[in-house]
């Protein structure tokens, strides 16, 4: 029984896209959670230059941690656009983590903004699932549902004001003479 992995608090569990890192304790914020690892890759280095996947993490313009080996579980923290952690970005040291910037409980999810970059490279063409853009998409049609119901009741008193049409044309004549009245008299 490795000893050092009860000591994590965290495991890799189902997410909704798929697996992500969970808390298993409590975690206080501004603690480091864990360490985004990996080989480091030189862009000057033509066959590093080459190599592509989704968990490159770049450090600066010449270095980048190639976090796909099996060994990195940081790899597993999913993007959020609200996230309960962030990615501390140390180049010199040629080394990143992943610290809470909230307190996490024992159950939530561990997330971290990926950047700009990757959202538009690989969230934006297919719609990021965090909860809060799920939330915002959630709202938006709650609102596009709500605008239906209000264009329809706005037809519906349309059509029946057509029917109405004589009462409603003398109401409205019988406001504009007051309406002069009032104005020649002051
Ligand atoms: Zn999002």
């Amino acid at each position: 029984m490795p000893a050092t992995s009860s000591n994590k608090p965290y495991r890799v569990g189902r997410s909704k896209t798929g697996l992500g890192l969970f808390a298993t304790k409590p975690i206080k914020k501004g603690t480091r959670i864990i360490r985004y690892y990996g080989p480091i890759l030189d862009s000057r280095i033509p066959e590093h230059d080459d190599i592509e996947n989704k968990y490159l993490f770049e450090l600066n313009g010449r270095w980048t941690i190639d976090g796909s080996v099996r060994k990195n579980l940081a790899r597993y923290i999913n993007h959020s656009c609200r996230p309960n952690a962030e990615s501390d970005v140390r180049p010199r040291e040629r080394k990143v983590f992943i610290r809470a910037i909230k307190n996490i409980e024992p159950g939530d999810e561990i997330n971290y903004d990926y950047g700009t970059d990757y959202f538009k490279a690989y969230l934006k063409p297919i719609g990021c699932k965090c909860e809060s853009c799920e939330k915002k998409r959630k709202k938006l049609r709650a609102e596009a549902r709500t605008e239906r119901a209000k264009v329809k009741a706005r037809t519906e008193r349309k059509a029946q004001k057509a029917g109405a049409k004589p009462v409603k044309k003398k109401k409205l004549n019988g406001v504009a003479v007051g309406k002069a009245n009032g104005r020649a008299r002051a």
